[in-house]
């Protein structure tokens, strides 16, 4: 069986769906490779790596899908290149199956088999495929590094002959994978870190990090998790409280990183205007929400902004992107273990079964039909 590598086509992606290590692995199943032209370029993988692994290098995207049986790529491949995805092929991506309500519907049209990594369940048993996972913790690594790199000020305290420079204070809003790593990080440089979640679970998970907890603790901040581990969209008056908090305490910060996300809707503003505008000149924030709407009311998408008093606000779209060889090895892994796991030696080919709890998680599409819950034509209505 044939798989096909894309290259990536959306500006702000450099990440890349296979690198030499899975490629070599893949070939171990039995799969032959074949690697549209350039796609490693913007993780530093040249087609001549991707050729030694033992892949075929295909001018272009239907050279590569031309027999393919399994399609990998990090985005829902453009449109031009889905349609020269062979019907009944195995398309393996962050399909965005929320962002455009008629994706679903013409994937089963034109009979590709949709998995959608995005949409795993949280579940021990699929830690090792989790893309959001591996993703957002290296986006929360690097959300801190372009913070400091912005912030015209020091990170840790430095006592010096000259005096001495005071440590950051850097506000961490959402605990989860990228919010904690973020902590991580920003401890490791020396800040003074504090952090804020609804998830009850979240609060020894900061302090273990040695971060100060702050947030509304309630009735309903009890209930804030899903049955997946996810937040829930928090009530009105939930998020009066939580203001009132916040803009006390993000004037007390320097640099303030967001990443409070709810599955499959906007991204909850936390940081409003006002707030924005109590910060001290010179301050940064890093939203890492921005390409689900933003958690800073003045976040631009894809754009880094300076506000009227002087606050810098990094709103780039693609966060693990932007570093993109670590990006690419994880997600690479990712896709690899999910078809590993997936794989029916007899017949040389991926067979998932429709009872298991991740391909009930992550199939959208199957045989030409829509077969995941939440794209049942009920819900889309
Ligand atoms: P996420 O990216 O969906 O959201 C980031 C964080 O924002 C979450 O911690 C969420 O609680 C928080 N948030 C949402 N709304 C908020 C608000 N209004 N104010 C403040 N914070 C808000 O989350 P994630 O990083 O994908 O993690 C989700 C959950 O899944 C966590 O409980 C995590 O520990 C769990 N998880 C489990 C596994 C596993 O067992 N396989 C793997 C990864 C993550």
């Amino acid at each position: 069986m044939r798989l096909a590598v894309l290259k990536e086509r959306q500006d702000a992606e450099t990440r890349v769906a296979a690198t030499p290590e899975t490629v070599k692995k893949l070939i171990g199943l039995g799969l032959s490779i074949a690697v549209e032209a350039g796609a490693g370029l913007r993780a530093s993988i040249s087609d001549a790596d991707f050729q030694a692994a033992g892949a075929e290098i295909a001018p272009d995207a239907a050279a590569a899908l031309a027999g393919a049986g399994i399609v990998f790529a990090v985005q829902m491949p453009a449109a031009e290149q889905r349609a020269a995805i062979p019907r009944a092929a195995l398309l393996v991506c962050i399909a965005g199956a929320f962002t455009d309500p008629a994706l679903v519907p013409a994937l089963a049209e034109a009979g590709i088999d949709t998995v959608a990594m995005e949409m795993l369940p949280r579940i021990t048993r699929a830690q090792s495929m989790d893309v959001l996972s591996s993703q957002a913790n290296l986006a929360g690594y690097r959300a801190v590094i372009e913070a400091a790199a912005a912030f015209d000020r020091g990170f840790p305290m430095m006592m010096t002959a000259a005096g001495t420079v005071p440590p950051a204070r850097v506000f961490v809003i959402g605990a989860g994978v990228a919010g904690l790593q973020a902590i991580a990080t920003a401890r490791r440089m020396g800040a003074i870190v504090s952090a804020t979640d609804v998830r009850p679970a979240s609060k020894e998970e900061i302090k273990s990090l040695g971060a100060t907890y702050i947030g509304v603790e309630d009735e309903e901040s009890q209930a804030a998790q899903t049955a997946g581990g996810y937040a829930r969209e928090m009530s009105e008056a939930f998020r009066q409280k939580q203001a009132e908090l916040m803009s006390t305490t993000i004037a007390k910060n320097d640099i303030v990183i967001c990443t409070a996300l709810v599955m499959g809707r906007r991204a909850p503003v936390i940081v409003t205007s006002p707030m924005v505008a109590g910060m001290r000149a010179g301050s940064v924030i890093v939203d890492l929400a921005a390409e689900a709407g933003g958690n800073c009311a003045e976040t631009q998408a894809g754009q880094s902004v300076v506000s009227a008093n002087g606050v810098k606000i990094l709103g780039w779209r693609n966060w693990p992107g932007r570093i993109p060889v670590a990006a690419s090895n994880l997600y690479a892994r990712n896709l690899m273990t999910f078809l590993t796991t997936f794989w029916d030696k007899a017949a040389g080919a991926p067979k998932l079964p429709e009872a298991d709890d991740i391909v009930k998680g992550v199939v959208l599409t199957r045989g030409g039909a829509v077969v995941h819950s939440q794209f049942q034509p009920a819900q889309a209505a």
